[in-house]
């Protein structure tokens, strides 16, 4: 608990710069959480929502309009140098010069951190992600994948205690990303912080120890990922009735405690959320009898992450 976090992000705020003295894009809004040593901690969002903004913050490569970071407890304004060396980041575009092989490339990265010689691990690091036989072909002459699987060897190379990773399995095929998975979780078994955004959200329910979902830059949740599933224990029924119940909701009937939230529809319709845990769906049907309606048709339907997604995002 006394664990420093790994990542500490302070009110961050960029705004990027605008065309012709227009305002520009406000990408953070103000953007506030930790990242707990030792996690997989999963930053989601719909696309636009300011997450690479955030993570290029980090890696030094956009630079903040106001608020702070810190990286392993340095100070990205005060101590970059000593932040950068503490994190590999593998960005969301593919770039490399596609006349250096991988070997060079890895080496290339190593000699930039000043790494001597004999401390470098291009070749495990090389085995670590399957490339060994691609040591010396051209970058160019590589899949899509072994890019990628190249990118996270070249972002371990000066063994940071933290890797982030930008959307690393977007357009990326099942087998690849389950390669991709097994390397990363294999990483945090050794102790590396890992940091993924992504936009599958069961792979982040399957990964990721702590969840922050960020919306038009702004965090709109931050939670151990056990607890936004737990979110989506919630059912939602949606009853149809025989006259509308506004009134009834007036009068507290749907305000019950085994109601976690209830919602009035177009044509007399309820949506009525609970806990699956707590009440079946027949107990919440009893109760809009027991209050006097007629029930006409019924719907149900489990939520997930995703519901807990779109429910706090909007977005859908
Ligand atoms: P995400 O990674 O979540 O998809 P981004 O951080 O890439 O989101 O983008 C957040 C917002 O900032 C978007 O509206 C995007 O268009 C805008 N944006 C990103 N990069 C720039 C830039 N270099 N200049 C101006 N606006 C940008
Ligand atoms: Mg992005």
């Amino acid at each position: 608990m006394s664990q420093p976090p790994a990542i500490s992000i302070r009110d961050l705020v960029k705004r990027y710069a605008g065309e012709k003295g227009a305002e520009g894009k406000l990408a953070l809004k103000g953007v506030s959480f930790d990242v707990p040593q030792g996690q997989i901690f999963g930053l989601l969002g719909p696309n636009g929502a300011g997450k690479s903004t955030l993570i290029n913050i980090l890696a030094g490569l956009v630079t903040k309009t106001s608020g702070s970071a810190s990286i392993w407890g340095f100070d990205i304004d005060r101590d970059h140098r000593n932040g950068k060396r503490a994190i590999g980041i593998v960005p969301q575009e593919i770039v490399f010069d596609p006349f250096f092989t991988p070997y060079e490339v890895l080496e290339n990265q190593a000699g930039f951190y000043g790494i001597p010689k004999s401390e470098r691990r291009s070749e495990e690091l090389l085995r670590a992600v399957r490339l060994e036989d691609k040591r010396d072909a051209y970058a160019r002459t590589l899949s899509g994948g072994m890019k990628r699987r190249l990118l996270v060897a070249k972002a371990m190379v000066h063994s940071p205690p933290i890797l982030v990773l930008d959307e690393p399995t977007a357009g990326v095929d099942v087998e690849l990303r389950r390669q991709l998975w097994e390397l990363v979780t294999g990483l945090n078994r050794e102790g590396v912080t890992v940091v993924l955004t992504t936009h599958y959200l069961e792979e982040a329910e399957q990964l990721c120890d702590r969840i922050a979902i960020i919306d038009h830059g702004e965090l709109i949740a931050d939670k151990p990922t056990r607890e936004l599933v737990g979110m989506a224990r919630e059912k939602v029924i949606e009853v149809t009735v025989d006259k509308d119940p506004a009134k009834a909701a007036d009068q507290g009937a749907f305000s019950r405690d085994f109601i976690h939230s209830f919602e009035l529809l177009e044509g007399n319709r309820i949506a009525l959320t609970y806990n699956r845990d707590d009440v079946s769906a027949g107990q919440m049907l009893n109760h809009v009898q027991q209050i006097g309606f007629t029930v006409e048709d019924v719907t149900t339907r489990e939520a997930d992450l995703e519901d807990v997604f779109v429910q706090l995002t909007g977005a859908g």
